[in-house]
């Protein structure tokens, strides 16, 4: 079984959009990364901190899926990271109303020895001094390294953020922020500024218009699925961010053709995602229902034309 290493925060969020609103709820990327990567064959493990605030309950939802959590920190008399979002009514737009760091603020990540070889390392968004840790601790380079960040981490450590990008295989981010990062308005151009940076691969989320993936002269590009009712976008990009690692990590293999298909497997589980607030859709997600929508995936970009 593949081995896939996750790295990032377990949070609370508080959410609100056009829909409703919750109060504090079980979040955080890694959270997201791990419920996603659960449905496919890997043996996964998180690094992440949280304070004695969080729940047991919360961290049940991920024992129960099989996630390691040896490398969870749980700092006593700590706060669990917050964030607080709200959506525009187009909901690919929302607005960050909290960020409070709590425990994360001077988190030392522990790698647990087992881990240490992990085939795929996906290293969630966070603090970019914690990405580069995770990677220094790894005993042997792994397969692929992905970095998922956003603008929080390039605003407010942007020098640290380029180290880790420097170190990395592929890196997944939305179309703003690759055109905060490269001053690129073109994503085309944006993806080629990214690849002169480190990674091979770059991947480019565009919310309700899919995914693109550029590597040197390729680029492939994966809707997402149109669907009837989104009704809380948040963990969507980890949850992509999840099904590509989860999948790669599970088949072992990351020929461009493989990654193609890790950013199918991404965007669908993100489809049902976004379908209920917070990570309730993905706590009792079937994998018939997963299998099922991967059929109206492929039905929805296969055309047949006669090309001369
Ligand atoms: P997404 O909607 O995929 O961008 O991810 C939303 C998740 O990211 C939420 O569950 C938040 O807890 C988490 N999050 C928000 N801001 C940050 C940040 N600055 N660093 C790490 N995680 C964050």
């Amino acid at each position: 079984m593949g081995k896939l290493l996750i790295v990032g925060t377990v949070a609370f969020d508080a959410i609100e959009t056009p829909f409703g609103k919750t109060d504090k709820i079980l979040g955080g990327a890694a959270t997201f990364i791990g419920l996603a990567a659960s449905q496919f064959n890997v043996d996964s493990a998180i690094v992440s901190v949280v304070g004695d605030d969080m729940p047991q309950e919360y961290l049940d939802i991920l024992s129960r899926k099989g996630i390691d959590l040896s490398g969870l920190e749980i700092v006593k008399g700590g706060k669990t990271f917050y964030w607080k979002g709200k959506y525009h009514n187009d909901l690919n737009a929302r607005d960050t109303l909290i960020t409070e760091l709590n425990t994360l603020a001077d988190f030392n990540p522990v790698v647990p020895d087992n881990y240490k070889d992990s085939d795929v390392v996906m290293l969630g968004n966070l603090h970019p001094n914690i990405q580069i840790s995770v990677i220094n601790q790894m005993a042997k380079r792994p397969n692929l390294i992905v970095l998922d960040t956003m603008n929080f981490w390039m605003d407010n450590t942007l020098e640290e953020l380029m180290d880790a990008i420097k170190m990395i295989d592929v890196l997944t981010i939305n179309d703003e922020e690759a055109r905060q990062l490269t001053n690129e308005y073109s994503l085309v151009k944006a993806a080629e500024e990214i690849q002169k940076m480190g990674p091979k691969y770059v991947v480019i989320k565009k919310g309700e218009h899919g995914a693109l993936l550029f590597h040197e002269d390729n680029v492939f590009y994966a809707p997402a699925l149109p669907l009837e009712a989104v009704f809380d976008p948040t963990g969507a990009g980890d949850t992509f961010a999840g099904g590509f690692s989860g999948y790669l990590a599970a088949t072992g293999n990351t020929s461009f053709n493989s990654i193609k298909n890790a950013v199918i497997h991404g965007s669908n589980l993100a489809s049902f995602c976004v379908e209920r607030f917070g990570t309730e859709r993905m706590q009792d997600l079937e994998k018939v229902e997963v299998s099922k929508r991967l059929h109206q995936f492929k039905a929805l970009t296969q055309f047949e034309i006669e090309l001369q």
